[in-house]
């Protein structure tokens, strides 16, 4: 399978059998018990880049661009603290959802804006760029792509996870089970930490924080670069 064709897949797949899941899994309401463990894991991930740019102090100055950003479970609260974000998201539905959330929610809306567009096609400057558990969707030589391609948007800094191929194939086999049913046809990749940081590296990043989220179906490997 071609990157195009995983693209197309992942796409279809979040504007349909995808979308209701991960709605559901990124929601409140109640799940089975695989589901609740991958929304607790992600709600680690999602909490612990909330409390590093938190940490820093400085959120009201930070323009903020989360690529691939589903139903807004981190662009949500980082508008609420008071960052200027833009957040995009390949799925119409998922940005849909998204937008209801927003405006359930969000007392200063101006700060958030959400539009439909693939991260490939991102252009303009932002402070920071964050990519959360969308890398899983793209084989290596794609996500070289995606990578390089998100720290061209980055004045400072870029913040990814993935899944990380230490864990080795039990772990893909656990991972699979994101994908039940029909939709399996979305695959899920796995990367080694150090090609993520050689192409950081090469673009001009060097890592600064690092955490890992490892539930029993969750496993997301975070790390924050800067520029050097
Ligand atoms: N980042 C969000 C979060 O952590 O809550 C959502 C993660 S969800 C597992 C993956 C998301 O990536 C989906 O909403 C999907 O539509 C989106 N996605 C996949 N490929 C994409 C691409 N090439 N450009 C933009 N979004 C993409």
């Amino acid at each position: 399978m071609n990157a195009a064709d995983d693209k197309t897949i992942v796409k279809e797949y979040f504007n349909s059998t995808g979308f209701d899941r991960w709605r559901r899994i990124y929601g409140n309401g109640e799940v089975n018990k695989v589901q609740l463990d991958i929304r607790n894991g992600h709600q680690q991930t999602v909490d612990t880049v909330l409390s590093w740019l938190k940490a820093d102090n400085n959120l009201a100055e930070l323009s903020i661009c989360d690529a691939g950003c589903g139903v807004g479970s981190l662009s949500i609260p980082l508008a609420a603290g008071g960052a200027k974000v833009y957040a995009s998201d390949i799925s119409e539905k998922m940005v849909e959802e998204a937008k209801e959330r927003a405006s359930q929610t969000l007392e200063n809306p101006g700060n958030l804006t959400l539009a439909v567009q693939d991260l490939e096609t991102l252009s303009g400057d932002y402070h920071t760029v964050i990519c959360l558990d969308v890398l899983i969707h793209y084989p290596q030589d794609k996500a070289d792509e995606m990578i390089s391609h998100l720290c061209s948007l980055a004045q400072s800094r870029v913040i990814l996870s993935f899944a990380p191929k230490t864990f080795g194939l039990s772990i893909l086999k656990k991972i699979g089970s994101f994908f039940p049913g029909a939709s399996k046809a979305t695959r899920a990749y796995l990367h080694r930490e150090t090609d993520v940081v050689k192409i950081l590296e090469k673009n001009g990043f060097s890592v600064q924080r690092q955490a890992m989220t490892r539930t029993r179906f969750y496993f997301s490997r975070l790390l924050e670069a800067t520029r050097k």
